[in-house]
């Protein structure tokens, strides 16, 4: 959130504003109260982001708030369309550094990832975002504003973002007022008027933290990627600080706060977690907690020193937590011609395109590549 006390440096970004937060900024100048909910309107309803445009605030004030409020986002610096219709925007955050989001399509859903954090301290083995220390926590209005950006382009093919989930770049438990403060913006009624129950905040399992999701009303991701405290704490250090009985006993006080089931993310990697026995390890493990097991297989990327297991090994694992009568999906792994798949995720504004994926067996000849901000769809 940011400072609003006067004589702090303006302009203040627009969209870290919650409306409250807005109200207070006005009155501290003088100000009616309503005026936020007006402004409001215009931004989130109407898509003006220009004050000399927001015909109903006088002459005066227009060009007041001119000088103390600013709707600059980062901008998108490439925008990629994978031949499976994911779409990958790069968004330059300033120093070289930028975050990505991905939008990926289902049946009935056009669901966005988007970023928390450049970096992620939580070093994951297995995960790209993990390999590249953090460098800065996102403010509020650099997650409002990869919905917006993203939105915004989507409109020209008639198209409506009805998801989010937290599960791009960086660990949004570690980032948890600007995170938090952005999903205010994105359910209230008074932004962007997504329901809570379409929000999804996925986490390592920050358990001091995990209490804010259900706080929040929000759905609850784990990345769960082990089957025992040996396993998990190799692949995911964070579980030696937070080991996985004290992480399970946290997921059940979210079901009995919620009521809503927990998605356990589960990254198979050969030899390490996809064997047959290790099903069997993974679903005795969760059998007392309510939730849905989700498998991705592995994506490479260059030097992580591990490998994504055969469809027929994924296929077996699949089918024996099935059997073992878990409720788990197998989640089709999405955009990788593009680099958008989970745990491929960069900081750096130049990364090649030509990323090497050994065992990759997708060519990207068809990948449509967009350098600036205004594709065509
Ligand atoms: N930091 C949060 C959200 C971002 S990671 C978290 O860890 O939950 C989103 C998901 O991508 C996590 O479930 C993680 O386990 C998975 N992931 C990371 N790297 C991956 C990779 N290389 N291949 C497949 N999944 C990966
Ligand atoms: Fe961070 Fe999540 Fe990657 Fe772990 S999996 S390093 S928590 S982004």
């Amino acid at each position: 959130m940011q400072n609003l006390e006067p004589g702090m440096p303006q302009p203040l970004n627009f969209y870290s504003f919650t409306l409250e937060g807005l109200e207070k900024f006005l009155k501290q100048y003088g100000k009616e109260k309503f005026r936020a909910q007006q402004i409001f309107k215009w931004v989130y309803e109407q898509r003006v982001t220009d004050f000399d445009q927001m015909l109903n605030l006088s002459k005066d004030l227009r060009a007041e708030l001119k000088n103390l409020i600013t709707f600059n986002l980062p901008p998108i610096v490439k925008h990629l369309v994978s031949v499976d219709g994911t779409q990958k925007f790069l968004f330059d955050v300033r120093d070289g550094n930028s975050i990505e989001a991905v939008v990926i399509p289902s049946d009935d859903r056009l669901t966005l990832c988007v970023s928390s954090e450049i970096g992620c301290n939580m070093a994951c083995q297995f995960c790209f975002t993990g390999k590249q220390k953090l460098k800065r926590r996102l403010d509020t209005y650099e997650i409002v504003g990869q919905f917006m950006q993203v939105q915004d382009i989507l409109n020209k093919s008639g198209l409506k973002l009805s998801n989010i989930v937290f599960m791009g770049m960086g660990e949004p438990l570690d980032n948890c007022e600007a995170v938090f403060g952005a999903i205010d913006v994105i359910h209230s009624p008074w932004g962007v008027n997504l329901s809570r129950k379409k929000i999804t905040v996925s986490t390592s399992g920050l358990i001091p933290e995990m209490w804010r999701v259900a706080d929040a009303k929000v759905r609850l991701a784990v990345s769960l990627n082990g089957y025992n405290d040996e396993v998990r704490s190799l692949v995911m250090p964070i579980n030696k600080k937070y080991p996985l009985a004290d992480l399970l006993e946290e997921c059940k006080s979210y079901y009995r706060a919620t009521g809503d089931k927990i998605t356990m993310e589960y990254v198979l990697l050969k030899g390490v977690t996809d064997q047959l026995d290790h099903a069997k390890q993974l679903v005795k493990l969760l059998r007392d907690v309510p939730c849905k097991i989700n498998l991705i297989p592995f994506n490479e990327h260059p030097g992580s020193g591990f490998e994504r297991p055969s469809d027929e090994t994924v296929q077996a694992f699949h089918t024996e937590c099935m059997r073992l009568g878990a409720q788990v999906l197998l989640r089709r792994t999405m955009g990788r011609d593009i680099y958008a798949a989970c745990g491929q995720l960069t900081t750096k504004v130049n990364r090649p395109e030509t990323m090497d994926i050994s065992n990759s067996k997708i060519g990207g000849n068809n990948a449509r590549s967009f350098s600036s901000g205004q594709p065509g769809l």
